[in-house]
């Protein structure tokens, strides 16, 4: 199979695999555990601590290991349900992942304000400006890079806003890491991350936060992670997950390649299929991600199932809403009219993509077109 999936998750990088499997034979006590064995593992789980810190720019007391990213988000929502007064309001962007689009409603429902965004896909910054002078908002929540779109949001200005009204500042940036440079996400309140959309397992993830026991958590049962999140560590998770993101860290100056690798496909789509339209194509995005409305697509699950045939696996926008046939609600809040919306394939590629992949996809676009043609002239 060609594999064009990535943002939702990758196949598992072998350095981390190498990492997981040394963890999970070297390491076999609990690192709460007083006796030695438990003290090895508990220095493994400290040393992968601090190389994450390092990668964000952060203090190393300031990650909290989690089960993945819906955990990490979902626990700092909940930090906040419990925190802020219990007027207080929130503004988090109309495109951000439903772990934390359904969290903040279910902790917050009325209170929670959508920060709009513009037909391309980017924050609506002005809108932000106004509402935090206005309303100063209780928590400001706008992710790194959208996990449909692949469009990089204004998050280092986001973070400038929300320090000058001194408001926590939450940015998820699942999609980011590995993907592009970290270090700055350091200067952002709260960031989350996982593992697997890189190359590391399934199943490992972090939240950065304050340490200092200033955090309330939303696991309880044990003092793990300065008790900010309770139950056994994942050991093996969180060595694998640092090592992906360190191999990941060192391709960052092939990122142009990449991006050209996937400008070159889409270029070539738009010339074959006339009418093409790229969500997003004016803003940055993600050198791996593109999100292609399909003129002629009456049904994507068809084309998913046609390409699928052909040996490309693709998807029609978050993992989360592969298999039902809604639009996505980004699209929605882009603007897309629900017809429209139901027309977007997502391609997301990964580091080792390359050029014959690429060469791949397009030839089985090409055929699904075909054949869905001929099947509608019948
Ligand atoms: N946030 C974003 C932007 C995502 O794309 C995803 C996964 O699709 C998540 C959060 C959830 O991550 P996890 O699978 O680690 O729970």
């Amino acid at each position: 199979m060609t594999y064009f999936d990535h943002n939702a998750t990758a196949p598992l990088h072998p350095a981390a695999r190498q990492a997981w499997l040394e963890a999970a034979e070297n390491f076999i006590a609990n690192p709460s555990s007083p006796h030695r064995l438990g003290s090895r593992a508990d220095a493994a789980l400290e040393d992968a601590r601090s190389r994450l810190a390092a990668m964000i720019g952060c203090h190393a007391h300031d990650i909290v290991w989690t089960s993945g990213a819906t955990e990490a988000n979902n626990q700092l929502l909940h930090h906040f349900a419990v925190t802020l007064p219990p007027d207080a309001s929130i503004c988090i962007s109309a495109i951000e992942h439903p772990s934390i689009i359904e969290s903040a409603t279910h902790y917050f429902g009325a209170r929670v304000r959508l920060i709009p965004v513009s037909r391309d896909g980017t924050v609506d910054l002005h809108w932000l400006a106004e509402d935090l002078a206005r309303h100063r908002p209780g928590l400001v929540a706008v992710m790194a890079a959208n996990n449909v779109t692949g469009v990089i949001q204004p998050w280092e200005q986001v973070a400038q806003l929300c320090q000058r009204w001194e408001v926590p500042y939450f940015c998820d940036a699942v999609q980011w890491f590995g993907k592009e440079p970290s270090q700055g996400l350091g200067r952002c309140d709260f960031v989350s991350g996982c593992a697997h959309k890189v190359g590391g397992p399934r199943g490992i993830g972090f939240l950065k936060c304050p340490s200092q026991g200033r955090f309330k958590p939303l696991l309880f049962g044990g003092p793990q992670e300065e008790s900010r999140r309770a139950g056994t560590e994942n050991v093996a998770g969180a060595l694998a997950l640092v090592a992906t993101l360190e191999a990941r860290h060192g391709l960052m100056a092939e990122r142009e390649i990449r991006r050209q690798m996937r400008d070159g496909f889409v270029q070539r789509l738009i010339a074959e299929l006339p009418g093409v339209e790229i969500v997003g194509a004016s803003q940055m995005r993600l050198w791996n991600t593109v999100a292609a409305r399909l003129p002629e697509m009456d049904c994507r699950q068809r084309w998913v199932v046609k390409l699928d045939k052909f040996g490309v696996a693709v998807s029609t926008g978050s993992a989360c809403s592969s298999g039902k046939e809604e639009p996505s609600p980004v699209l929605l809040a882009m603007g897309y009219a629900p017809e429209q919306a139901g027309q977007v394939l997502r391609f997301s590629s990964g580091w080792e993509t390359g050029e014959k992949d690429w060469e791949t996809l397009l030839v089985g676009i090409e055929q699904a077109a075909r054949e869905l043609r001929e099947l509608a002239s019948v």
